[in-house]
């Protein structure tokens, strides 16, 4: 139930964070990635490759002013904190101060805190705040989300308004280990078959919606990139 699942082999997985992401991986998200391993539920952090990827892909789009959804330590978002500008902001949510806590002080020592606005709570009626509030509508680059995922159709219903035009809603595993094709494996609990529900209903949607071109990305557990079309 790791992150290279997806590849044909761990030796794979291993060639490409040797190759590729160890080498170029920036000192303080290789200090939060060794820390959050020995935090319980460490596996709910991206992995170093999906990191490697954000920032990329940030970088790209030149992207200023970002969302994030589902926070915990802080890896995916100390990643895209040190890809965006100096002047970039990102409002980043989490139910739990706690977890952020772990790693707000490698955030802090990488010099890139004042581009965090850390808000605490379920991401929901944040987001309802952010819209009503009107201002922010159509205002961001883009927008990471890697919560619960049975929120992701409403987390969609918002943040399709809150990007703008051009902008990238980023929806993380979205092929659940796997999972989204063939039966649900034995072992899996009932909590993880939910997840695939919600998941093969998100994949659906998104992929039927008219407003936004998309690519599944297989990297780590499967990204969905969204770039919104009007
Ligand atoms: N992106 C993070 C990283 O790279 O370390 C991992 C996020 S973890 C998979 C999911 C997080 O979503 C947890 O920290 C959890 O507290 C948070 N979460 C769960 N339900 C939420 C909600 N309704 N609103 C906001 N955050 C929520
Ligand atoms: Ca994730």
């Amino acid at each position: 139930m790791d992150h290279k699942s997806l590849l044909q082999s761990d030796a794979l997985y291993q060639y490409i964070l040797e190759t590729s992401v160890y080498p170029h991986e920036p000192e303080p998200l290789k200090e939060l990635r060794e820390v959050t391993a020995k935090v319980p539920w460490s596996f709910m952090a991206i992995p170093p490759d999906e990191a490697q990827f954000l920032s990329l892909l940030l970088k790209l789009m030149n992207a200023k002013n970002t969302i994030e959804i589902g926070v915990y330590t802080g890896h995916s978002l100390l990643s895209t904190a040190l890809a965006l500008p100096e002047d970039g902001k990102i409002i980043a949510m989490d139910t739990d101060r706690k977890t952020y806590e772990i790693g707000r002080p490698i955030i802090e020592k990488a010099g890139v805190a004042h581009k965090i606005d850390f808000r605490e709570g379920p991401a929901l009626p944040l987001l309802d705040e952010m819209l009503e509030n009107g201002e922010m509508n159509g205002s961001f680059d883009f927008a990471f989300v890697d919560a619960d995922k049975e929120n992701y159709l409403n987390y969609h219903k918002r943040l399709i308004d809150l990007v703008k035009i051009g902008g990238v809603i980023a929806y993380d595993n979205t092929l659940w280990r796997g999972t989204v094709v063939g039966p649900p494996p034995a072992h899996m609990s009932e909590g993880f078959i939910n997840i695939r529900l919600f998941t093969l209903e998100i994949n659906k949607v998104l992929a039927a919606d008219p407003r936004i071109e998309i690519a599944q990305i297989p990297v780590a557990d499967g990204i969905t990139l969204c770039r919104r079309l009007y």
